[in-house]
């Protein structure tokens, strides 16, 4: 096995659709190469394979190991591309030792994590029994990990080859749930009162899961901030609306609201915004505090405005706490991701999620945020709820693993956790007993158009793992 023909299969995989929810032809290809290479496959029912290759001689006492890639692809392109993922071969050029997809996406996440998975397979390589598993979707939910049944292999022993960074082994990631909160609301005729909209935007953003330890400003708990400072003032709520993806950190809110004083609130705003900038300007230099005219009939009722006001402010935000194994590795967080008021309806609609290495702290940071809704009125449920990866530093599979690489290399590895998802968390419930590692070569730019490989790394990545599996006992 070497990393020139890891890069040719790849780059065969390259001119095979494999769209999320659209792998049916990667799938009948993966099974078809293994018809070829007389060994033994099997698809289940939602379309993840597997592929198995017996111990060579004198290795069959070794335990069986397994390897894992994901088949799809996430599928983006520049606006006015005319490429067709359904049909069309990826295009893409080496430049600077990097292979690149200018117009679309590449599909080296994870490409080529199944293109390592089918060299060692057809390589002399002298290794014991080899399981190699290509789960379906995984970028739209990891249905095919989350479907697979026990049993689908027999390996205690799992390297997962979706990783983005050569030179760092990963050993855990985040579980998650979404919380959801509705409040309902009295109205009320505005009277005499001046109804302004405030408005903060250009936040930086970023992913609830990655981004969150960044300190970045959510717009929406800062908009909060100001509305709690306001209430002794007799303000009332008319709507409060911003945040959108329950994955995404809030980069734009704002509030129209119903006030005995326009100018002093206007001025009031106008301070808080600089206070804020002063406070945000490494993170989040961008932001912008504005306040306009506005129009209203009806506002919520003095009750409705505190409680909603209040207990969205008291909702936690951020980082919960950290790992006491790994050095900066987030273990608990929680995203107010979003807040929407329905004025016809009567009601304020929050979403905010969790994440957490440990099953029972994500569980605990859900019900500490519920709690801080439920006090205010609101009517909390929690859902989509996905396991993670505890990490564990006593692993046999990343011992192996950093001896392998200081001898290939001369240096340690990193060992690192992802806050964020990974199949390796679904796994782990389904299969409580095995020990798993995730590794690859550096990608840059995944998941957007001009995705790209880094060929060093993928020399390095396919050096380390020949010679982790072919020495695993
Ligand atoms: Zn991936």
């Amino acid at each position: 096995m070497d990393a020139k023909r890891v890069l040719e299969i790849f780059k065969e995989i390259t001119r095979i659709p494999r769209e999320s929810g659209h792998e049916e032809p990667i799938t009948q290809w993966l099974l078809d190469w293994a018809k070829q290479h007389g060994l033994e496959a099997k698809r289940d029912e939602i379309g993840n394979v597997c592929i198995c290759r017996p111990a060579a001689p004198g290795k069959e006492n070794v335990p069986t190991l397994v390897l894992q890639a994901h088949q799809d692809m996430v599928c983006e392109k520049l606006a006015g591309s005319k490429h067709d993922f359904l049909k069309d071969p990826i295009e893409y050029v080496i430049e600077d030792g990097w292979m690149i997809a200018k117009e679309t996406t590449l599909g080296a996440d994870d490409g080529i994590g199944i293109a390592a998975c089918l060299a060692l397979l057809e390589s002399e390589d002298k290794t014991g029994p080899l399981e190699c598993i290509f789960t379906i979707s995984e970028e739209t939910g990891m249905d095919g990990a989350e479907a697979m049944k026990p049993g689908f292999f027999s390996g205690k022993t799992l390297i997962n080859l979706d990783s983005e960074d050569e030179g760092q082994m990963f050993i855990g990631c985040a579980g998650g749930v979404t919380t959801e909160a509705t409040y309902s609301f009295a109205s009320e005729p505005v009277g005499a009162r001046e109804i302004l909209k405030l408005t903060i935007s250009g936040g930086r953003g970023g992913h609830s899961g990655d981004d969150i330890n960044k300190g970045r400003a959510n717009t929406v708990m800062l908009l909060l901030r100001f509305l709690y400072s306001q209430l002794g003032s007799g303000l009332r709520l008319v709507c409060l609306d911003g945040g959108g993806k329950h994955n995404a950190i809030a980069r734009e809110s704002s509030a129209i609201v119903a006030v005995d004083g326009a100018t002093a609130l206007k001025a009031a705003f106008s301070e808080f915004g600089s206070i804020i900038a002063d406070e945000y300007h490494t993170t989040d230099p961008g932001l912008v505090f504005n306040t306009s005219a506005a129009e209203a009939e009806e506002a919520m009722d003095a009750d409705s405005t505190c409680r909603i006001v209040a207990s969205l402010y008291a909702c936690p935000h951020g980082v919960l706490a950290m790992s006491q194994d790994i050095k900066d590795f987030v273990e608990t967080s929680t995203n107010l991701a979003a807040v929407h008021t329905d004025l016809s309806g009567g009601k304020v609609l929050v979403c905010t999620s969790q994440r957490s290495s440990s099953k029972a702290a994500c569980r605990a940071a859900a019900a500490k945020v519920e709690a801080a809704l439920a006090l205010g009125g609101a009517n909390v449920v929690h859902l989509s709820e996905y396991p993670g990866w505890n990490p564990n530093v006593n692993s046999h599979i990343l011992k192996v693993c950093v001896e392998s690489y200081k001898k290939c290399f001369g240096v340690e590895p990193l060992v690192l956790a992802i806050h964020a998802g990974l199949e390796c968390g679904l796994f782990l419930e389904k299969f409580p007993d095995l020990d798993m590692i995730s590794f690859g070569p550096t990608l840059r730019g995944v998941h957007a158009p001009g995705e790209k490989l880094e060929l060093a790394s993928l020399d390095k990545f396919v050096r380390h793992l020949e010679d982790v599996v072919v020495n695993f006992k």
